[in-house]
């Protein structure tokens, strides 16, 4: 839609005008005063009709849009903070199943309604406060029939990739500078929080970072140009993160992640690192890659567009090393860090995780050990242990890229 794109575009001049640091300091700082706050949600209505209102503290603009399977309906807001009572989403009436929200970019906040089917925006509107009457934001819901609801989807999402700016490369790569290019991605982000600990900690702050402290260890390494998916508590769908890695030609992708267990799942804990497969190695792994692969519909990413076959992608991998090269530094990464990591009983698993699929860039996901286990937890987010195992990945990456260089290791396939 065009207003979405119109949005972006006004949200990544106000970034660039202020630089990341300020961008990223105001992703952190999102209770700021000075943002329109959200506090409160009404839903009304029947299955035929819903009307979901949101309370504001001034009156502010919104793009909405739906998305199918799931049936989904995005509303776009400039970044606001959110107050609202607990549990707030975790129950609908009428159309509405669920909803939930959050930061999708600095800039931007995001609510996600799961609908119970099909559904048109009927209307969207804003009420002005009045008195005593905080400002609200309007959006009805009627319920149709698939047929009409992927017809009009197919001309909402035609407008919109119209309106969308043309992604450019984010990092071009200096002229003259060969050194590989390695690229760190930590998971989730923004309106995606990845797993969370009982005691509230999330994964997306967590790996961040994790993340960081390895880049500026490699980075000081000056072996290596390092790039990250993200810097700050942004969204970023699955396919664009493989995007940067093909687009910017990294050498190797490196995932990192935390995980969690159900409460009746028992207390596992410890590391693993997983590669890319059609068929995962085992349940478990399969189930992990289910649940980082839903990345993107918690956020509200269109995927109707993506191809999801695994399949197609694993037989592009065949033709190329990069499927050997991945498993090489899997075992590398697996002999380094676990010196200083403790590594769940099959440390080495793959499944189908759909952010390793770059068919031309090595790419492993590290998860570094449960938010649900109390002793990982405590490792993840102590100074030191970060320090001994980032350490550890800063080896392995050194043995993996000298080994290729020495024509000991797999063969470049570039
Ligand atoms: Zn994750």
């Amino acid at each position: 839609m065009g207003v979405g794109g119109a949005l972006l575009i006004g949200l990544a001049a106000a970034a660039a005008a202020t630089g990341p640091a300020a961008a990223g300091e105001r992703a952190g700082a999102g209770e700021a005063s000075s943002l329109p706050a959200a506090t409160d949600t009404r839903l009304g209505g029947d299955e035929s009709r819903t009307r979901f209102i949101i309370d504001v503290s001034q009156t502010i603009t919104l793009t909405a849009f739906t998305l199918a399977d799931p049936y989904r309906v995005v509303i776009d807001l400039p970044q606001v903070s959110f107050r609202f009572p607990a549990k707030t989403g975790e129950s609908g009436r009428g159309l509405v199943k669920a909803f939930r929200y959050g930061l999708v970019m600095p800039g931007g906040s995001r609510i996600v309604i799961d609908t119970k089917g099909p559904v048109r925006i009927e209307k969207t509107f804003v009420l002005d406060a009045i008195d005593d009457q905080p400002a609200r934001i309007v959006v009805d819901l009627v319920t149709i029939d698939r047929e009409s609801f992927m017809r009009s989807l197919a001309l909402e999402n035609q407008a919109r990739r119209a309106a969308e700016p043309r992604k450019s490369d984010r990092e071009p790569v200096k002229a003259g500078d060969q050194r590989p290019l390695v690229m760190l991605d930590p998971g989730h982000g923004g309106i995606d929080d990845g797993t969370t600990a009982p005691s509230g900690e999330t994964e997306k702050s967590i790996v961040l970072d994790f993340t960081q402290g390895l880049r500026d260890k490699l980075e000081k390494s000056g072996k290596y140009r390092v790039a990250m998916t993200r810097s700050d508590d942004r969204f970023i769908p699955l396919a664009e993160r493989v995007r940067m890695a093909r687009q910017q030609k990294a050498a190797l992708f490196i995932s990192i992640h935390a995980d969690a267990l159900a409460k009746n799942e028992g207390d596992a804990r410890g590391a693993a690192i997983y590669t890319l497969s059609e068929t995962a190695s085992d349940a478990e792994a399969g189930k992990l890659a289910d649940a980082e692969n839903r990345a993107d519909l918690i956020a509200g990413v269109d995927l109707s567009g993506e191809p999801d076959d695994v399949a197609d992608i694993l037989i592009d991998l065949a033709q190329r090393e990069t499927k050997h090269f991945s498993a090489h530094f899997a075992k590398t990464l697996h002999a380094e860090l676990k010196t200083s990591a403790k590594f769940h009983k099959h440390p080495l698993k793959s499944a189908g995780f759909r952010v390793l699929t770059a068919p031309d860039v090595p790419s492993v996901l590290v998860e570094l050990g449960y938010v649900t286990s109390p002793q990982d937890l405590k490792l993840m987010t102590s100074e030191s242990w970060r320090a001994r195992a980032t350490d550890s990945i800063v080896q392995a990456i050194h043995t993996f890229f000298s080994k290729r260089l020495t024509g000991q290791g797999p063969v470049s396939a570039n």
